[in-house]
């Protein structure tokens, strides 16, 4: 584990790994999970995804409908070729072992508040044998150094700009995966009578930061079987406003066609 850029989250001191512990100055201690992900959360209120979404999410993405996305999304990075890459919000890990495993010579540090999540994330790259960090803890107070870190992705995640800014290098950058336009409309439409597009136009570049490049990558998917379609909706925002009735519909689907559309957002720190 590459611990350097880290900070304890209660006194802001470099956290250094001692043993199965990461400790810093002040003797604040934190231990590794039996998986290799440390809890660095001092918030007990807020816990995340629960194991059941995790599990969904997991399976859907294990899938590799997503795969295209993670590709596009590794090849932006690697346009820069950042050392030390934050990945806030990185869920199950999908994406950040994609990322550790392509650009073998980048630290990744990967961060979400779901203690479920994250120790399938560090369970998945023990699996794939890269190197790769992971801890529970939210993504709006990260427990890293100021200008430590050469890039953030932030794939359908909060966005919490001024922490993003605070942890990134000056002409370190912020890349977000975000809906495009036409993204899930085939599940959309199984859903509801009236469908709208996404705006991803809204995503725009925050104060302190320069607008890189804007990248859409779109393909047609056909999702076939009922675990699949019902996992891919347990993941979406839509899980959690649609009726009863329209969701049990889509779930006697065992088939569903649908655009995958992503917008790529790159952001320059100042
Ligand atoms: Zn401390």
């Amino acid at each position: 584990m590459s611990e350097n850029i880290l900070i304890c989250p209660k006194c802001s001191c470099e956290l250094k790994k001692e043993g199965g512990s990461l400790i810093c100055k002040s003797r604040h201690t934190y231990d590794c999970a039996a998986s290799g992900y440390v809890n660095l959360n001092t918030k007990l209120t807020l816990s995340g995804d629960s194991p059941e979404m995790v599990n969904a999410r997991s399976r859907f993405l294990d899938l590799g409908y997503y795969e295209g996305f993670a590709r596009a999304i590794i090849r932006t990075l690697d346009d820069f070729k950042p050392q030390k890459v934050i990945d806030a919000g990185c869920g199950e890990g999908y994406y950040s072992n994609m990322i550790a495993h392509e650009l073998a010579y980048t630290a990744l540090y990967g961060f979400d508040l779901s203690k479920s999540a994250v120790n399938k994330a560090s369970k998945r790259i023990k699996a794939s044998g890269t190197d790769a960090s992971f801890f529970v803890c939210g993504i709006f107070d990260l427990p890293i150094k100021d200008n430590s870190a050469d890039a953030v992705v932030s794939l359908f995640a909060p966005l919490a700009y001024e922490e993003f800014h605070r942890v990134l290098k000056p002409g370190g950058r912020l890349v977000i995966g975000a809906a495009g336009k036409e993204h899930l409309y085939g599940l959309k439409r199984a859903l509801y009578s009236e469908v709208y597009e996404n705006n991803p136009e809204k995503v725009v570049c925050p104060e302190g930061f320069r607008e890189i490049s804007r990248e859409n990558v779109k393909y047609d998917v056909i999702i076939t079987g009922k675990e699949a379609i019902g996992d891919l909706f347990s993941m979406t925002p839509y899980y959690w406003k649609t009726s009863e009735a329209a969701a049990s519909r889509l779930l006697t689907l065992d088939r569903l066609d649908t655009p995958l559309d992503f917008d790529i957002i790159v952001f320059e720190r100042l």
